[in-house]
């Protein structure tokens, strides 16, 4: 006799809704999508016992008849989709009509439903997938969905299910992002017979912020708008402030719809870096709308993921819209007395030096070496970002030494500037600020439009040495300071034939050195502002990036050379300037506009406001 056997409707059911039903707030998230597509204008979720004993969902959407009610909980049953074709362009949010038989195969399930033009509403009451009564019942337009006692007929998957709390949490979540991709539906949350959430559904994003995250996350907001090629992506980017430890509030809608996308992600955060201190994440609510035969949802049971079309593009436009909204915003993070937002002043030194974007110097497929390393070639225009698995061009905020430059209002995406075209700043844009002197002999405390400033000196000078640098090194003029005595080191074997390798590229990063017998090699210039006498000790920490894995210099390398170079340069720490030295500094930090931080991702300057230090003497409360 054979072995195989036809599973029972039952069993088949229930192995279904393992798909789409995980826990509560799986449940919530379709209930959730139901009333978005039945054009809901309010809707309110109530949960108690962490969704598991109870969870209900009202919208005042389009309601259904009572035929339609009866179908809804049948299996691949739906009003969205009719033919194959369709799949290809899908506008609502559910389509493969398989959530409330997924959801009626594990708890018990009611609903009530009156459509516009019906007569009457519709009680519906089913269990275990098989309706136990369906009859006329009087209720308002719209659909209210009771699920009761989730999996208390499955135990097996019960038992993965995690605290009350935990769950409620989980549906907190769904909610938060739900409100957050339709800020013109008004979205109410009650657990455990607590308001949690409540969104206004007057459609503007920055409402529906403030409700989810609160108003400190929401003041730290710009606004991202970027268009192209039929993708457009809009939304608000939280500055350095409103950052966080996890990729928790970085919230992605494809059409609408919530997405967890590591290409997306990526695209994002590639777009803050240099903004955000290393191991932070940023908080964003980016919409990304686009056609939808352009993108494919139908990826996976919970419709979580998405496959784009055009992936590049779909990155270069997130990136761009992140990467404008930074740039036209000037960020200070402001000492506070909140303690929803860690304030970034507090001096946490990241692990190590992340890798931070560069403008590509050549064409990726092109290596220095290859370009001759030339120390006086042309300057290299740049091309459309390409992207690989890498961060497409960024255009850097320049500022010379000694010819602080205009500040930049927005980045032009494509091509750098070069660098003898930009302006000195003219004398009345330098910025107005008053020096109140140095404490520690690290921080230069300021007073400026009515706030006072901490920079620190080493971060602030650090940064403006590696934009300096940058600029010069992707027009191949670095400039070089020539040694009064050339100093002659002796290599180990491999970096001696490291050095061999790479010396066209030491060079272009303004260090001077050539071969001068068996393993040794002489220094005869090293980038100038380094530290005189400290070549040896250069060297050996750009042999040592080029030991680490790479053959030829990319952008991530390049970087980070130049960090070590601005490092070096820099003022340190633990020095007494004098007011000329301060006045310096601080006229060129001023001129560095939408650049917050040091390479590393350290803070360049901490704000204090008024308000904020007349608390702290009480004179306000
Ligand atoms: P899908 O959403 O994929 O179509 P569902 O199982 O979630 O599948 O719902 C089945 C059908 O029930 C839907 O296509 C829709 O016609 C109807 N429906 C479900 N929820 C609602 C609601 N809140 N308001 C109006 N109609 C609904
Ligand atoms: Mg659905």
């Amino acid at each position: 006799m054979g072995k195989i056997q036809v599973l029972s409707k039952n069993v088949s059911d229930k192995i279904a809704a393992g798909e789409v039903v995980e826990r509560p707030a799986s449940v919530i998230k379709e209930l959730l999508e139901n009333a978005v597509d039945a054009h809901a204008t309010t809707i309110c979720v109530e949960i108690k016992g962490g969704g598991i004993r109870y969870m209900r969902v009202t919208d005042n959407g389009i309601g259904m008849s009572k035929e339609d009610a009866a179908k809804s909980i049948l299996r691949h049953a739906t009003s969205k989709i009719a033919t194959e074709d369709d799949l290809t362009k899908i506008e609502t949010l559910g389509f493969r009509g398989e959530a409330l038989s997924s959801i009626c195969a594990v708890s018990h399930l009611e609903i009530y439903t009156k459509a516009k033009t019906e007569e009457t509403g519709t009680r519906l009451v089913a269990e275990n997938g098989e309706i136990i009564d369906c009859t006329e019942a009087g209720c308002p337009q719209g659909t209210t969905v009771v699920v009761r006692n989730l999996f208390s007929t499955v135990p097996a998957r019960m038992k993965f299910l995690k605290k009350d709390f935990t769950e409620a949490g989980y549906v907190e979540d769904i909610v938060a992002r739900l409100a957050l991709s339709h800020p013109e539906i008004s979205v109410k949350f009650i657990n455990n017979e607590k308001e949690v959430i409540f969104t206004p559904g007057d459609a503007a994003l920055s409402s529906a912020v403030y409700a989810v995250y609160g108003k400190d996350i929401k003041d730290a907001m710009v606004e991202a708008e970027f268009q192209e090629r039929g993708v457009t992506v809009s939304g608000l980017c939280g500055k350095g402030v409103a950052a966080r430890g996890n990729r928790s509030m970085e919230n992605f809608f494809v059409n609408g719809r919530y997405i967890k996308s590591p290409l997306l992600s990526r695209a994002a955060e590639e777009a803050y870096k240099n903004e955000l201190m290393v191991g932070k994440f940023p908080a964003c609510v980016l919409n990304v709308t686009l056609s939808p035969e352009e993108v494919d949802i139908n990826v996976h049971p919970t419709k979580l993921e998405a496959k784009f079309a055009d992936e590049k593009h779909i990155y270069h436009c997130v990136y761009w819209a992140v990467k404008n909204a930074l740039y036209r915003s000037e960020f200070v993070p402001k000492a506070s007395e909140h303690k929803s937002i860690k304030p970034q002043f507090e001096r946490v030194i990241p692990p190590a030096p992340a890798p931070q974007p560069v403008i590509k110097p050549v064409q990726p497929s092109v290596t220095l070496r290859e370009t001759g390393g030339q120390p006086k070639a042309k300057p290299i225009h740049f091309t459309q970002p390409v992207i690989t698995q890498e961060p497409p061009a960024i255009k850097p905020q320049a500022v010379l030494h000694t010819e602080p430059i205009k500040p930049v209002e927005a980045p032009i995406p494509v091509q750098m500037p070069e660098a003898e075209q930009i302006p000195a700043i003219p004398d009345e844009k330098r910025a107005v600020y008053k020096i109140c002197g140095q404490v520690f002999s690290t921080y230069i405390i300021v007073e400026k439009d009515g706030k006072m400033l901490m920079v620190d000196q080493h971060a602030a000078h650090e940064r403006l040495r590696y934009e300096k640098l940058l600029l010069q090194y992707q027009a191949r003029e670095i400039t070089t300071q020539m040694l009064l005595s050339p100093e002659v080191i002796t290599l180990s074997a491999t970096d001696f034939s490291l050095f061999l390798e790479h010396q066209d590229a030491i060079c272009d990063l303004g260090l001077l050195v050539e071969e001068f017998g068996e393993k040794q090699v002489i220094v005869r210039g090293t980038p100038a502002d380094t530290e005189m006498g400290d070549a040896k000790g250069l060297l050996s920490e750009l042999l040592e990036l080029f030991s680490q894995n790479r053959k030829h210099i990319d952008d991530d390398l390049a970087s980070k050379m130049l960090y070590r170079i601005a490092c070096r340069g820099a003022v340190k720490a633990n020095a007494v300037l004098n007011d000329k030295e301060m006045t310096k500094l601080l006229d060129d930090v001023f001129a560095l506009s939408g650049i917050n931080t040091c390479p590393h991702g350290r803070p360049i300057m901490v704000e204090f406001t008024k308000d904020f230090i007349e608390k702290q003497f009480k004179r306000i409360v």
